[in-house]
């Protein structure tokens, strides 16, 4: 099905402009939102314009309740609604425990975390009154297995499987599917942190010999959001080469 208005948070970089982009050559209405790459986004929204796509961006800071429903308004003087939410906005920090500050903390978990809360509360009015709606949430491996140095990070990509799962049951009646994908390591700005070495240690690793793409993230995440997916919900997909499994 396409036409769908479909909101893809973080969608400036990495992850999620990959997605804007596969969303947009679907034939679906995509809303970019970004916190502060501005020029990224205008340019892949103007890209994609260029060829004749349905895209604008939204501005947000998905961590902050306030901006979240700010934008839900931008959008609702824009078209009816939501029909497909994709919350991948997200931040990684490598620390010692003991290290981590309440602000680390807090940071981590609001951007991480918080912002599915905020963005799928405001999503779902629209998603129930059509008895339609898809939602797509971008945990990691380390919400599944634990990271070691990221345990805020972990933590915070654990609650939104838990998120995942009871908004699933809750609702299912109601049309709606609610997902999430579960990467392991992709080359975006995420992990330009890491070395050549870090990189082919990493390979070694992975049962497919490869680090993934954010390209093979976003395919995950449209295969979800897909109108044939409707009996598919509360479920963990692992995109990860075979690294956890
Ligand atoms: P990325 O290249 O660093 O991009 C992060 C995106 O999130 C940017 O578009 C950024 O927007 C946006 N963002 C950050 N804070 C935000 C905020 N407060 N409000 C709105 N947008 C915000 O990262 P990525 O690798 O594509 O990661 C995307 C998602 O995948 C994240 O949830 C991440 O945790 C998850 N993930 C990544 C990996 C990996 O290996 N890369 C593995 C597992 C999971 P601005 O630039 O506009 O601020």
């Amino acid at each position: 099905m396409s036409g769908r208005n479909v909101l893809i948070t973080g969608a400036s970089r990495g992850i999620g402009a990959a997605t804007a982009e596969l969303f947009a050559k679907n034939g679906d209405n995509v809303f970019i939102n970004y916190h502060r790459s501005q020029q990224q986004a205008e340019a892949l929204c103007s890209r994609l314009t260029f060829y004749g796509y349905s895209v604008q961006t939204v501005q947000a800071d998905v961590s902050s309740s306030a901006e979240v429903s700010a934008m839900f308004e931008k959008i609702a003087a824009i078209c009816s609604g939501i029909d497909v939410l994709i919350n991948n906005a997200g931040i990684a920090q490598t620390k010692l425990f003991t290290d981590i500050s309440d602000e680390d903390w807090n940071t981590i978990l609001s951007v991480n975390l918080s912002s599915m809360f905020y963005c799928c509360r405001a999503a779902l009015p629209y998603m129930i009154r059509k008895k339609y709606g898809r939602i797509v949430n971008v945990s990691s491996m380390w919400g599944q297995v634990g990271g070691s140095c990221e345990v805020h990070y972990s933590a915070a990509k654990a609650g939104v499987i838990g998120l995942t799962k009871a908004l699933a049951m809750e609702e299912g009646l109601s049309g709606i599917t609610v997902n999430c994908i579960a990467p392991g390591v992709i080359q975006t700005d995420m992990t330009s942190n890491l070395s050549d070495a870090d990189f082919a240690a990493l390979k070694e690793e992975t049962p497919t010999g490869t680090i993934g793409t954010p390209e093979d993230a976003a395919r995950a995440i449209f295969f979800l959001a897909k109108n044939e997916a409707s009996f598919i919900t509360g479920q963990v997909l692992g995109v990860n080469g075979g690294f956890v499994v």
